[in-house]
């Protein structure tokens, strides 16, 4: 059956304080006895088993995982099994930290040798879907427009090294597509020089930082866009003397608008900048952080896990697509096993107001796995098996296997977001504690 769920909210320093953060009005919406502290950050609202922030069933209190272990007929004797994904809803005010995230094999590797900072075997593959205009940092721009920064900015050169930079020229020069081993080498080079000119020479990347901001003033620009000067402008302010400062220089810049998704897996550099999101992501913690953040920072491996792709933002698009015989729904399908997102909209047309048109019932596909559905918008008639509910914004619900539910709106507009994936989620068990 259906099962409504109580969530947790997480109030990092970088969410959306108190009422501005949808986190914080959705939250509340769905949990009626919480109070939102209007000056509090709302990051994120977590909706999933993970240990660190889990679901739990509203009428029993029990933990998600351990109502999928009892539901499972395949289990032997599993005291909880977990989902592979998380679903999210984020408030982003500003800038939360340059990162990358492991493969599963990069994962065990780090989890072996540092089991504090990498405390778990798994890889966190990421969905981001824009609720409102979402921006964010990511992957490696076209080496062109690498280029061409590095010549519009010659601190960028000197932080990344005069003699790396002028090897990555000729590479490029030379005729090497930027898919190239070669070209990805010398990629690789100017970033570490750069990484590491925050321990090595911090002095220097201050320096270069302000010589950077006057060009920028005297209205040169390079390949940037006009959109990206505040986003340069918030991480001058949060993050002086940081060199990950530089990074709109050589990483695309994507500028969402709602109902529009971005996909990146593992070995991709990112950075979410501001706005508001449904955010899937794999059931992990490992993060690998190269910087703009008070939080560990790893140079060394991040050196080592990024693939070094140049390319236009374009190819981290995920395109929507229509369920045929769900009219209702629509789906976005990363090239990835560990989350599917489906977006319910019904909108009630505005010449059949009062005729029964609105009343014809949306199908919601019935799947052959569990999944987790938030109510963004609206309020509606659920029928399942031999129930009805009235669902609404803010409910949260697990959705067992082969539930067959029928959704009738009471509103203009009624919107929610499901999460699903057939695979079994990793094993938290061994996780260290503290
Ligand atoms: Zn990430």
């Amino acid at each position: 059956m259906m099962q409504r769920l109580d969530c947790h909210v997480k109030n990092y320093a970088w969410g959306k304080d108190g009422n501005e953060s949808e986190v914080a009005q959705l939250f509340a919406a769905g949990h009626p006895q919480h109070q939102v502290g209007p000056k509090t950050p709302y990051a994120e609202l977590w909706m999933g088993t993970h240990p660190d922030g889990p679901a739990r069933v509203r009428d029993s209190s029990e933990n998600l995982s351990k109502l999928i272990a009892k539901n499972n007929s395949e289990n032997n004797n599993k005291q909880e099994i977990h989902l592979p994904f998380i679903m999210k809803i984020m408030s982003i005010k500003h800038t939360l930290s340059l990162q990358v995230h492991p493969t599963k094999e990069q994962a065990a590797y780090l989890h072996n040798q540092d089991p504090i900072n990498y405390p778990d075997r798994h890889h966190k593959p990421e969905l981001a879907y824009a609720l409102t205009k979402f921006e964010l940092l990511c992957g490696f721009r076209p080496a062109k427009q690498i280029l061409q920064n590095l010549q519009a900015f010659p601190e960028l050169r000197k932080v990344m090294g005069e003699q790396e930079t002028e090897e990555f020229e000729k590479v490029i020069k030379n005729g090497h597509p930027q898919e190239s081993k070669q070209a990805k080498a010398a990629l690789r080079k100017c970033f570490k020089k750069m990484l590491y000119s925050q321990i090595n020479s911090p002095t220097l990347v201050t320096e270069q930082l302000k010589s950077f901001y006057n060009r920028l003033e005297s209205g040169i620009r390079g390949a940037l866009i006009e959109e990206t000067i505040p986003v340069l402008e918030s991480m001058r302010k949060h993050f002086p003397g940081d060199v990950g400062c530089f990074s709109p220089l050589y990483l695309n810049h994507m500028i969402l608008q709602p109902g529009e998704c971005c996909f990146y897996a593992a070995e991709e550099l990112h950075a979410y900048l501001s706005g508001e999101c449904v955010e899937c992501v794999g059931c992990s913690n490992n993060t690998i952080r190269a910087a703009l953040t008070p939080k560990f920072i790893d140079r060394e491996a991040l050196i080592n896990v990024l693939n070094y792709r140049m390319t236009d933002p374009e190819f981290y698009l995920v395109p929507p697509q229509k369920l045929t015989n769900y009219p209702n729904v629509t789906e976005y399908a990363p090239d990835c096993k560990d989350f599917t997102l489906h977006e319910i909209q019904i909108l009630k047309s505005q010449e059949s107001e009062s005729l029964a048109a609105n009343d014809v019932p949306t199908m919601l596909p019935s799947l052959k796995c569990g999944s987790i559905m938030v109510i963004v918008e609206g309020e509606a008639r659920a029928k399942y098996l031999l129930n009805q509910k009235i669902i609404k914004r803010g409910d949260i619900f697990y959705i067992p296997p082969r539930q067959s539910i029928q959704i009738t709106s009471n509103s203009n507009q009624f919107l929610a977001y499901r999460t699903f994936s057939y695979e079994i989620g990793p094993n938290h068990s061994f996780r260290r504690l503290g």
